[in-house]
């Protein structure tokens, strides 16, 4: 151990003598006063920081801030600014937290999230292009799929598998990943879905996947499944992983609206009470509605960044249908592009599609395959002629549309 140096010994590193310094440290054949020896301290923190960060591919520097995730997120996803702001502050934190020094008193927990929202609305897609933003290993599971071990399904563990595998079995890589678990209402507590035929309680998998959000070391089967009994485990931690969950929670909308008329009831004077919109009650969610549905309270503990998404209007199908950066249309017009020909549409064909698809009742996910049909024919013929131009119009997409109904209506007969 190093003893405070009495006569006019010098400090090795910046020459001062033992006068000169609070307090000199003697080593072997060296010594180091304290300043030195800060210095040096700052010096090994900072390098040790540096590596920790380049490890992780990400750098305090270059993080994006939340404004900047949530601009990045406007590019591809219409609307939905409550959830992509949570999403952007949580994703940040998250990385923030990854990026802390081991050495803090103050942990920063994890910062997994759940989106309620109707199906099609934009929950994975929001995910998806966090992911793309942060270049990090991304995988998707339905938690419909997942059982508690030893049943017929999927073992919780499989969802490491998925994230494995994105990541080319890189396990680094797959312990920063994000891993989007879609449907987790489906595994809701005392559920009524006539589906579920197999003995196997919604609880006993949110159990299994307390495991995983809370972070620990997970024994994950390489290939996935029962089908290699003899395959060796690959250890994952989870700690670092953000777990980002998404569910319709068809009906919570009782639930919170039990909820509020409660409240409404516990307060005394009526004046206080802010006006409730009865049409968008999602926009009210809070834990308590997730565990009247169903959802365990450790789970909801472990998923404390709760938003939602709103159901598309009009407006929004319209604006999906062109204005993301890779909306459905320039997607289009890009296949044809690499076939050099230049395809336009006529205003009002959008403003057709988009009826079709309310009148349909598919919502955005019905914008694609309304488009699918209409462009068919054409997307058949065009590499095989000379025609440099395509330009669709209302008439054109209407018999397409029409035809090919005639064509399904005629083959279910
Ligand atoms: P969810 O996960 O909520 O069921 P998805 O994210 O899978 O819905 O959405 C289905 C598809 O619909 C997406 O791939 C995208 O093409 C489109 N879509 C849905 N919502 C939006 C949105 N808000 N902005 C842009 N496209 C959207």
């Amino acid at each position: 151990m190093g003893k405070k140096n009495n006569d006019t010994t010098h400090c090795s590193f910046c020459g001062r003598s033992s006068q000169e310094v609070n307090m000199l440290i003697t080593g072997v054949s060296a010594e180091i006063c304290d300043s030195c020896a800060e210095q040096a301290y700052l010096i090994v923190k900072e390098n040790f920081e540096a590596k920790k960060q380049s490890e992780l591919g990400i750098e305090k520097s270059t993080l994006p801030s939340p404004q900047k995730i949530k601009e990045y997120l406007d590019g591809y996803i219409i609307g939905q600014d409550n959830a992509k702001r949570y999403l952007a502050v949580a994703v940040y934190n998250h990385y923030k937290r990854i990026l802390q020094g081991k050495d803090d008193d103050i942990e920063i927990e994890k910062s997994n999230i759940i989106m309620v929202g109707p199906t099609g609305t934009g929950k994975t897609l929001l995910a998806r292009t966090i992911a793309k933003l942060l270049h990090v290993p991304f995988a998707i599971v339905d938690a419909t799929v997942l059982t508690e071990a030893g049943y017929v399904g999927e073992d919780i563990e499989s969802i490491l598998t998925r994230l494995l595998q994105a990541s080319d079995y890189d396990v680094a890589s797959a312990e920063r990943g994000i891993v989007f678990i879609d449907e987790i209402d489906k595994i809701a507590r005392k559920s009524d879905n006539p589906s579920i035929t197999r003995d196997v309680s919604g609880e006993g998998v949110q159990q299994g996947l307390l495991k995983l959000l809370e972070g620990s070391i997970v024994n994950v089967p390489p290939q996935g499944g029962r089908k290699h009994p003899d395959q060796k485990m690959i250890a994952v931690d989870t700690r670092n992983i953000l777990f980002i969950c998404g569910g319709a929670f068809d009906g919570i909308e009782r639930k919170i609206a039990q909820r509020l008329n409660t409240m409404v009831v516990g307060y005394a004077s009526t004046k206080n009470n802010a006006i409730v919109d009865r049409e968008n009650l999602l926009q009210y969610v809070a834990p308590q509605d997730l565990k009247a549905f169903g959802l365990i309270p450790e789970i909801i503990g472990r998923l404390p960044i709760l938003t939602y998404l709103d159901s598309l209007d009009r407006s929004a199908l319209r604006r999906i249908l062109t204005e993301p950066k890779n909306s459905i249309i320039k997607q289009y017009v890009k296949l044809f592009q690499m076939d050099e020909v230049e395809l336009t549409f006529d205003e009002d064909v959008f403003e057709y599609i988009v009826d079709k698809a309310i009148e349909y009742k598919l919502g955005a996910r019905g914008l694609r395959s309304i488009v699918e049909t209409i462009m068919m024919d054409a997307m058949f013929n065009i590499p095989s002629t000379k025609k440099k131009k395509l330009h669709i119009t209302k008439d054109y997409a209407t018999d397409q549309l029409e035809k090919s109904q005639v064509i399904k209506l005629k083959n279910s007969h």
